[in-house]
């Protein structure tokens, strides 16, 4: 068959191809592929008697649910793109991203509305306000009773609308911000060039088709939950969309027969410690994709042993190349040969160049040399929404993308991504990769997770400190510690702090929020950390 140029192709090609199967499931509603070709159809003769066309703009924000992928569907055909918004975001900052992407209509999950109103309150020109139901999916219509426009009172009088015959690949189609893990979030224009050949990619690269069933485990908003679940559409694989992505409902997924999930990191120690039945559960799927933060190998490995039939699959990505860049294939994770690879995001995806440059000169280092990783992609974005000066800074006049992640390539291709540029320690003028110390700390038998930042001090300019979470909150011997990191590292290297605390600041996808962590030593309070 013939590949898809443009995203609300997908619906169609999966009703021309199975109309009756299933497409999307979320709780107790169930979409076949006709059904949601045609709520897609409806939905967008309804975007168009809102006034959204061709280069309109449209954003969703609330849990993940089915109403989410049926705008992106919908509002694709109509040549209009969809950003997808944090729902965790507090008012202000909703506020912030709301203006920004330009949404003329915002579809809120119920449950978030409060924070939803809040913001739109302080905004002088809110888009139009739609409330999806929760729960059940948006074909259940539950709606406040104070007179907002809820989704299915949108969707009742609408007329279906097919898809414009005259729009480009090249369109932008999603609107995903970054994590805002290293400054503020930036909204990355995702096209449908990008979406589908990053999809492709992946497909090449994993083997899943129409009698899988895969789980939508990451929020839609972040690159891994909306681009796998668009990786599924192309397959043609049926989705089990979790409004939360609780350990317990990831098992019970597995157990009803899904056979592919795209994880984050911090998500499987809940499942490692799930209990026998879950364990027992989870251990029947197929493919584990996992990527967006660092793996601490420790964890890795517990999984690969307690999993032996799970083929691990690591993906090293982000919002700007509209999903992956390398890919570490399972194979490469049970290799006994070629063990230290386990450390590495494995090779580039088909189609994918990657390369490692000096930072400041931007010239290209040989193998094993360590730099900034440059990527050029066909997943990459159009740019950053209304910033072309951080567009300009970002993607070079040739097509490379600078990842601002420090990494080195092997000779085989292996691409180890050790930390991010930004996060570089500098003590006394020798560089400290934050990364490579939290390696040595997790392998430590007392500690549980480690995160490592640097803190401003007098002599050395910046010095290490260690945040650990420890076996039962039990600080560790800081002595001992030391010498456990001095076996394994150079002195300068090695922490002159340790703080031990009960949990890491996270952000919604599990990523360690090391400015909170900075921000939590220059405190005055913070003395009595460590
Ligand atoms: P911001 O750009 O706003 O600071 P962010 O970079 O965290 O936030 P994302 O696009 O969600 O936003 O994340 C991409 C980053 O996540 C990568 O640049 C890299 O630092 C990290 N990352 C992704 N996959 C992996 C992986 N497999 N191993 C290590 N780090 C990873
Ligand atoms: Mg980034």
């Amino acid at each position: 068959a013939q590949r898809p140029r443009l995203l609300h192709e997908l619906p169609d090609r999966g009703a021309a191809r199975a109309p009756d199967a299933e497409a999307l499931v979320c709780g107790g509603a169930r979409l076949t592929w006709s059904d949601l070709r045609s709520r897609a159809d409806l939905l967008r003769g309804a975007l168009r008697t809102a006034g959204v066309d061709r280069g309109g703009r449209v954003a969703v924000v609330g849990r993940n649910g089915l109403a989410c992928l049926e705008t992106v569907l919908a509002a694709a055909g109509a040549g209009a793109a969809t950003a997808i918004l944090n729902w965790r975001l507090a008012p202000p900052e909703l506020a912030h991203v709301i203006a920004d992407s330009g949404a003329t209509v915002l579809f809120a999950d119920a449950a978030v509305l409060d924070a939803v109103r809040t913001a739109l309150g302080t905004l002088d020109a809110p888009p139009r306000l739609v409330v999806t139901g929760d729960g059940a999916g948006p074909a259940d219509g539950a709606g406040p009773a104070d007179g907002a426009e809820t989704y299915a009172a949108l969707l009742d009088p609408a007329e279906p609308l097919a898809a414009r015959d005259d729009l480009d690949p090249d369109d932008t189609c999603v609107i995903l911000y970054t994590s805002g893990t290293t400054g503020s979030p930036k909204g990355a224009e995702l096209t449908h060039r990008g979406l589908l050949e990053q999809s492709a990619a992946l497909l090449a690269v994993l083997s899943m088709g129409p009698a899988d069933r895969s789980v939508a485990v990451l929020p839609f908003f972040h690159v891994g939950g909306v681009c796998y679940a668009v990786t599924a559409l192309l397959a043609g694989a049926p989705t089990v969309v979790l409004r939360e992505a609780t350990p317990e409902a990831m098992c019970a997924a597995v157990a009803d027969g899904a056979t592919h999930l795209l994880l984050v990191p911090a998500m499987l120690p809940g499942i490692l410690a799930a209990g026998p039945d879950a364990v027992a559960a989870f251990g029947r799927l197929r493919y584990c994709l996992y990527g967006a933060s660092p793996m601490p190998l420790p964890v890795l490995r517990r999984a690969l042993a307690l999993f032996p039939g799970i083929r691990f699959l690591q993906l090293y990505g982000m919002t700007e190349l509209s999903g992956a860049a390398t890919a570490l294939a399972p194979e490469a994770h049970r290799d006994p040969a070629h063990a230290h690879r386990l450390a590495s995001a494995g090779r580039p995806m088909p189609g994918v160049e990657a390369r490692v440059v000096d930072p400041a000169t931007r010239a290209e280092l040989p193998p094993g040399r360590r730099g900034e990783l440059w990527i050029r992609s066909p997943g990459r974005m159009k740019g950053y929404l209304g910033n072309p000066a951080a567009t300009a800074e970002t993607v070079t006049d040739d097509g490379w993308l600078r990842t601002g992640d420090l990494a080195r390539i092997d000779e085989d291709g292996y691409v180890f991504v050790e930390d991010r540029l930004k996060d570089l320690i500098i003590t006394g003028g020798e560089n400290v990769c934050p990364a490579e110390v939290e390696r040595v700390l997790v392998e430590h038998p007392a500690v549980v997770e480690a995160a490592v930042i640097g803190v401003p001090d007098e002599k050395w300019g910046e010095t290490v400190r260690a945040v650990l979470v420890t076996a039962d909150g039990v600080p560790v011997d800081p002595a001992e510690l030391r010498a456990f990191c001095r076996e394994r590292l150079a002195g300068f290297k090695c922490p002159t702090s340790v703080g031990t605390v009960a949990a890491l600041p996270r952000n919604a996808t599990g990523k360690i929020d090391k400015n909170a962590l900075r921000a939590a030593v220059a405190r005055p309070d913070a003395a009595s950390v460590g």
